[in-house]
């Protein structure tokens, strides 16, 4: 089904007449919180316009990057990566988490100067960043050797391959109310102007 102004996604089940919180968005940021909230004991409607997974979320790249980030944004980044682990330990399907590291390279040595200055942020948040030199870089990277003046790499910097949204949704889900787009044929649709008493 191709969804338009002709043909809008509608929401036709009844919704609950009580939860304690309603979450507007079924991207990584609703789902994961109406998840959290599940797991205390918290009743919780999902409420998206669209598809659960629809927008952002299956549609990113998947890293999860700690370095070169402000300052301010480590602390939650270093708990986030670690949240990614704790979920993909207790998720049966495998999102494909992964601690493989994030590698900046540079071409020139005016970049490497730029990454260098990061050090010291790093060094304050005990993280494992490092420079490499070009031929550390060509080991990592084994493809075209000699392009690389060098690189910045983060060893405990992590990646996710496969959808963490609907890998919670689909074992999950039932512990809140989805009120989600068509995709998951349990529902349809709603906005969040819906729930406007
Ligand atoms: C190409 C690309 C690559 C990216 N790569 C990375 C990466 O490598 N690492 C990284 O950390 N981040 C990356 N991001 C960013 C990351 O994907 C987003 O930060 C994250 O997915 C946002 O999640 P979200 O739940 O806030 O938003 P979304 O996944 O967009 O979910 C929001 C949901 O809210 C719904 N919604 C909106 N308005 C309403 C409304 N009024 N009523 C009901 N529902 C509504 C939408 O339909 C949607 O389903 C990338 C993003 C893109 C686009």
């Amino acid at each position: 089904m191709i969804y338009s102004e002709q043909t809008p996604i509608r929401f036709n089940d009844p919704l609950p007449t009580d939860v304690d919180v309603v979450v507007i968005g079924g991207g990584v940021v609703g789902i994961s919180t109406a998840w959290y909230l599940a797991k205390h004991g918290v009743s919780v409607l999902v409420c998206d316009k669209g598809r659960v997974a629809g927008e952002q979320s299956s549609r990113n790249w998947g890293w999860i990057r700690q370095q070169a980030r402000d300052p301010a944004e480590l602390p939650i980044v270093i708990d986030s990566i670690n949240q990614w682990q704790t979920i993909a330990n207790e998720l049966d399907e495998n999102i494909g988490f992964t601690r493989q590291g994030v590698l900046y390279t540079a071409t020139t040595d005016q970049q490497l100067a730029e990454y260098e200055r990061w050090l010291d942020v790093a060094t304050q948040h005990q993280l494992d960043t490092r420079m490499l030199s070009g031929a550390e870089v060509d080991q990592l990277v084994g493809d075209k050797p000699g392009q690389w003046a060098g690189g910045m790499f983060t060893p405990s910097g992590g990646m996710r391959r496969r959808s963490l949204v609907n890998a919670v949704y689909g074992q999950f889900g039932n512990q809140f109310t989805p009120a989600d787009g068509a995709g998951h044929g349990r529902t349809h649709s709603t906005r969040a102007g819906h729930l406007r008493r």
